[in-house]
């Protein structure tokens, strides 16, 4: 059995150990189990620590049948003492998360009793389930009642109770274990079974901050982040918040609302577009004179709803293929073409084979994209009779 440095002192950066073994891992890595160490192996939802044993870096450490394995980069030599350090900051982040968890978990349990089912500490956010639903303004007032308890800077202690002890224990547990069992408890707060590294006193968890939940599996996933991860998001947030005041000329605390107002006149705007498009499709209706011949137009302003009611209103007095394109060389044109009394499927082929072109519609009215220029388009109704 290792003996597990960091359940007695949770802020054990350092410590001196013996490598017990070692042997080959997988793609170039070894395995090593000492006698004693600091690195906490992932368990109950949080990563693993990470640092250096001498002058191997750890990569991971997990735990098998009582004995912690450091996954290291470079082999350690059995009977040796070596000089361990952990990856400091990683593991002080986890354990803000995670006693967090803890003052949230007891919280939630306490006032509605509902049990944390879940818990992840994962690279962007922290994640808690629950086995019931919360609404969101309540989730508030559990939030607030959690920064107090930071503030209150409380004791946070890790014991193995005797198991006579044990059983008069009134505590959380996702597991129905009745002997070893290591329980944290926060003063006034919580009291949980749980195997991880714990902050000493509430105070070193900093704000404790519920970013958003949804409904899952019958409860509730809240997303979380305490300490230096909340500082670093509210950061990210902050500079979200203040780029779009900044480009819309409004205080920070007026962005939401500015961004609504822009959104309401962009929807306005492109009623308004489309209504001149339409008038735009009148005009230029009015505009075709009489005729047996077809029609040739290139209208860049206008999407394939415009195309098509130009392309068939122009059909009703022309005689031959009226076609309308929108677009330029380079980038591809899209368009529409329409004739009366004539098979425009069969049309469609003609004009996709010879205009590199890809669309197809109905025996009166067709419509698609063509890769060819402007002049190749001009020569192929030009050849069809068509005014250019
Ligand atoms: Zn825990």
């Amino acid at each position: 059995m290792t003996i597990r440095l960091f359940d007695k002192d949770s802020h054990m950066r350092e410590f001196d150990a013996a490598v017990c073994s070692c042997e080959p891992g997988k793609n170039g890595t070894y395995l090593v189990t000492l006698d004693r160490t600091a690195f906490f192996p992932e368990a109950g939802g949080q990563p693993a620590d990470t640092g250096v044993l001498g002058a191997a870096h750890v990569l991971d450490a997990h735990e098998r049948g009582g004995e912690i394995v450091h996954t290291v980069d470079a082999p350690l030599t059995p009977g040796e003492t070596v000089h361990g350090a952990l990856d400091w900051e990683p593991r002080l982040r986890r354990m803000q998360n995670h006693s967090g968890e803890h003052i949230v978990s007891g919280l939630i349990y306490r006032d509605y009793g509902f049990a944390n089912v879940g818990f992840h500490i994962g690279s962007r956010d922290v994640t808690l389930d629950f086995d019931g639903v919360i609404e969101r303004e309540e989730l508030r007032r559990i939030e607030y009642l959690a920064n107090v308890a930071v503030a209150e800077n409380v004791a946070v202690t890790a014991e193995y109770p005797a198991p006579e002890t044990l059983a008069t224990l009134h505590y959380r547990s996702k597991l129905d274990l009745t002997e070893n069992v290591r329980i944290v408890t926060i003063a006034g707060y919580d009291c949980c079974a749980c195997c991880a590294p714990h902050v000493k006193r509430t105070g070193e968890i900093g704000m404790i901050k519920l970013l958003d939940y949804i409904h899952y599996k019958g409860g509730i996933r809240i997303h979380m982040q305490c300490g230096l991860d909340a500082v670093d998001d509210f950061n990210e947030k902050y500079d979200n918040v203040a780029q779009i005041a900044a480009s819309l000329s409004v205080k920070q605390c007026d962005a939401a609302a500015a961004v609504a107002r822009l959104s309401d006149a962009m929807a306005a705007q492109k009623q308004t577009i489309a209504e001149l498009k339409r008038e735009l499709v009148r005009a230029k209706l009015a505009l075709v004179a009489p005729s047996e011949a077809g029609l040739l137009l290139f209208e860049p302003s206008l999407d394939m709803d415009g195309l098509r009611a130009l392309a068939e209103g122009a059909s009703r007095v022309r005689g031959g293929v009226c076609a309308v394109f929108a677009g330029r060389d380079g980038a591809g044109y899209q368009y529409a073409a329409a004739a009366q009394g004539q098979e425009m499927r069969a049309f469609a082929k003609e004009l996709n084979t010879a205009l590199a072109g890809r669309g197809g519609g109905s025996a009166a009215l067709i419509q698609g994209s063509a890769a060819a220029g402007a002049e190749a388009i001009r020569t192929f109704f030009r050849a069809h009779g068509a005014d250019i």
